[in-house]
């Protein structure tokens, strides 16, 4: 085994950018080339304001020039997914509802980027607000997975994990609300981490689910993870769920190994019936290089996890339901100009049923089915109670351990069109990732070793307790050590231009 330590790439590019040995400028113009070749086919970057990012670019490079400290990421092109609001190009959330819609002001992630020397690239490719599992629901398109084209990105923020795949840009922002960064991470092989809820502020992130909507990160490694959560989060007052506890240096934890910690192995994930066999072996894997790094292997049990699913599944309609009735054809974006729409409830009915996908309007029916009179105790209450229960058990198990592990997904990244005609099989790809949501915990995808050599990337989901992104640093970063992982370009794309 390894232990000899490579920079990242951001860590690099930042290294250089700062040297002098690279500008910039010439960083986002090679970015720019590779978009231009190879996003027509991935479709994950839905826009990009070229003149914009080449702007930012230089004058960064001048204010660096003269001396001025810019930030921790000084001149680094970041993708941002479509559902985080910027004042540069639209903000669609992959609908055409809001497909023309420019906000007028920065999202909290989008200033915190601004204000760390960063460069906004691109707004990435999503399901339609986030409802969906492969990118798929997208009005624009689905992105394709950089490892093979005939295969989803997983979602819902597919396009920001396929950016950071196809080295279209080095590091990408996405939100979690049921999985949403750690399952395309897995599919993509790149590593994704979706933090504490509350840790990394809502404010101008475009409302799925309040209670579980959290924005996170994409990277190629876990170091460039904890570099860029360190940037965006931290208490913002305008955002009431958002955590005022102050952000820890994250990089110290990324050295200090595992030799010690105990580790929950969650037996009910390895032993599911849909688990494809190499991804268990590939987690299996896992278990003998945490346990000759010397952490303790402890089974542990989640009994209520069997309920996850249609937990996450009444709560998140719910709330998205009551979030999105806000797109009515008179406050934001879209207005159908169809026949009748001069009587103001057949235009805002007709408005609806145009501007929204068949996706977004099967959740918004069931969420306010779910809660109307007559159900909402037997469904929405209910669900409510179990998420309780859900939360307890992690709890529990994180009384006799630091972390838990498993597999980030059943199976690798399915055929597109695979599963689109039966929302229920999409729904139960996220069997492993919607309980960190429920439970407000962090979480976070790496690529699995031995999966490199398979065809596809496999996942591993690490879950640690609230605020303790830092453990989830630490035992990423020493597997990956152990491993000498190296992150690579998939074969169906050359290497990176800078
Ligand atoms: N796949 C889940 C859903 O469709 C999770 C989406 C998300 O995390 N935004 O709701």
């Amino acid at each position: 085994m390894s232990t000899e330590e490579k920079p990242s790439m951001l860590k690099g590019l930042v290294g250089k950018l700062s040297s002098g040995e690279l500008s910039s400028r010439d960083l986002c113009e090679g970015l720019l080339r590779r978009v231009h070749q190879w996003n027509p086919t991935l479709r994950a970057i839905l826009s990009i304001e070229e003149d914009r990012v080449m702007q930012r670019a230089e004058e960064l490079d001048r204010r660096r020039g003269q001396g001025e400290d810019l930030g921790v990421l000084g001149g680094i092109p970041v993708g941002v997914k479509d559902n985080l609001c910027s004042r540069v190009g639209r903000t669609t959330c992959g609908s055409r509802m809001l497909e023309n819609f420019k906000s007028p002001y920065d999202s909290h992630v989008v200033s915190r980027l601004d204000e760390s020397g960063a460069v906004l690239f691109g707004k990435t490719n999503l399901d339609e607000f986030a409802m969906g599992g492969s990118t798929e629901t997208s009005f624009f398109g689905a992105s394709r997975n950089p490892w093979d084209f005939e295969r989803t990105c997983g979602g819902s923020s597919g396009g920001s994990a396929a950016a950071v795949a196809a080295g279209l840009v080095p590091v990408s922002i996405g939100t979690d609300t049921g999985g949403s960064i750690r399952q395309p991470a897995a599919f993509c092989g790149v590593c994704g981490i979706k933090p504490t809820y509350g840790r990394v502020s809502r404010w101008g992130l475009v409302s799925y689910a309040s209670s579980l909507d959290v924005a996170g990160v994409f990277g190629q490694s876990v170091e460039d993870l904890a570099l860029v959560l360190g940037a965006i989060a931290g208490h913002d007052p305008r955002d009431s769920t958002c955590l005022p506890h102050s952000v820890p240096a994250y990089s110290e934890s990324l050295t200090q190994g595992v030799r010690g910690m105990r580790i929950g192995v969650l037996r009910e994930q390895l032993d599911s019936q849909g688990l494809d066999p190499q991804v268990r072996g590939a987690i299996l894997g896992t278990l003998d290089v945490y346990r000759e790094l010397g952490a303790e292997i402890v089974d542990v049990s989640l009994p209520h996890s069997k309920y996850c699913i249609a937990t996450y599944y009444v709560i998140a309609p719910c709330e998205a339901s009551s979030n999105l009735a806000r797109y009515d054809g008179v406050h934001y974006g879209y207005r159908s100009s169809g026949k009748e729409a001069g009587v103001l409830d057949r235009m805002m009915e007709q408005t609806r049923s145009e501007g929204f996908g068949k996706e977004v309007q099967r959740r918004i029916l069931l969420g306010t089915y779910a809660l109307s009179a007559g159900y909402y105790d037997a469904y929405y209450l209910q669900a409510l109670k179990v998420r309780r229960l859900i939360r307890q058990d992690y709890d529990e198990a994180f009384s006799k351990v630091d972390l838990l592990l498993g597999p980030t997904t059943p199976q690798g990244a399915f055929r597109l069109g695979e599963k689109l005609a039966d929302p229920i099989q999409l729904y139960l790809q996220d069997l492993f990732t919607v309980g960190a949501n429920l439970a407000g915990i962090p979480a976070m995808s790496i690529p699995v070793g031995s999966g490199m050599d398979a065809s596809l990337p496999i996942g591993l989901q690490l879950q640690a307790p609230v605020l303790r992104e830092d453990q989830l640093f630490r035992a990423g970063a020493a597997y990956h050590r152990a491993i000498a992982y190296q992150f690579r370009l998939p074969a169906t794309l050359e290497e990176p231009r800078v």
